[in-house]
């Protein structure tokens, strides 16, 4: 069955690749986008995750002009790196307020709509960080981490109404948000990573996809690491 599918940041990167892996399997899919135009081919609206008027206003527009949102792909997220000596709270708080209370927010604007359905997908995109930690991002990490504490408790709190919740944690993929990253680093990462390359978007979203699938209803409070092998422990 076609589902209805809000990807958060979905106008590039990761979140652009899971928009169109979602369309191309026949799934109604509405990105948000920041000032952009949406990208080609997809319904978009706009959202500021941080911003929790935005955030209402965007899931009111969705359930309006599309109809209720049956799979949330929280996938918007921003860094702000510095060692944690030389870190201002501000610069500690935005990227936390961002990643972490952005993806509450827009769980907590879908979830009535999966309740009143009782069924829903809830899908967090978290990281490699939020897994194992990282130097200079204790910021970024911090948030990732939440994400695994913010999944597993509302995935206890609707578990009965038909609704996982799970992360995916993707190691160093090739998108802008790593354009930036020193060399040092980016070997640093490969040197532990068994496949010893950098992954794509697309790997990513098929993660995502699979999780989204009817017939993943008994994965739950789960995490996918999309690592490349880094850091599964
Ligand atoms: P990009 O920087 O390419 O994209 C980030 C996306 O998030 C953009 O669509 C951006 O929108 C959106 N965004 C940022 N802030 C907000 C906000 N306040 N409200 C709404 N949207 C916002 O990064 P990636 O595609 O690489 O990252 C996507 C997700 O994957 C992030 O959560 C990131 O942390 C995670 N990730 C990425 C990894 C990587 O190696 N690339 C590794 C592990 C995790 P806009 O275009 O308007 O800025």
């Amino acid at each position: 069955m076609s589902r209805r599918v809000l990807v958060t940041g979905g106008n590039r990167g990761i979140g652009l690749a899971v928009a169109r892996s979602f369309a191309g399997a026949g799934y109604e899919v509405v990105v948000t986008h920041r000032g952009t135009e949406p990208p080609e081919g997809l319904a978009g609206v706009r959202c500021d995750v941080g911003d929790p008027e935005s955030v209402e206003a965007a899931v009111e527009h969705v359930r309006r002009e599309h109809g209720p949102i049956e799979v949330l792909v929280s996938n918007a997220g921003v860094t702000s790196d510095g060692l944690l000596l030389g870190m201002s709270d501000q610069e500690f708080v935005d990227v936390l307020d961002t990643n972490l209370v952005g993806a509450m927010r827009v769980t907590r604007a879908v979830l009535p709509d999966m309740v009143r359905a009782r069924w829903g997908r809830l899908i967090y995109v978290s990281s490699l960080a939020g897994m194992a930690g990282a130097p200079g991002q204790a910021n970024y990490a911090a948030s990732k981490a939440g994400l695994f504490g913010l999944a597993r408790s509302v995935g206890r709190e609707v578990a009965k109404r038909g609704i996982t919740a799970n992360v995916v944690s993707p190691g160093l993929i090739e998108t802008d948000m790593i354009a930036d990253l020193p060399a040092p680093r980016r070997e640093e990462i490969l040197a532990r990573t068994p496949l010893h390359r950098t992954g794509t978007a697309e790997e990513v979203a098929a993660a995502v996809r699979f999780l989204a699938q009817a017939d993943a209803s008994y994965v739950t409070c789960a995490n996918i690491p999309v690592t490349g092998g880094a850091d599964v422990g």
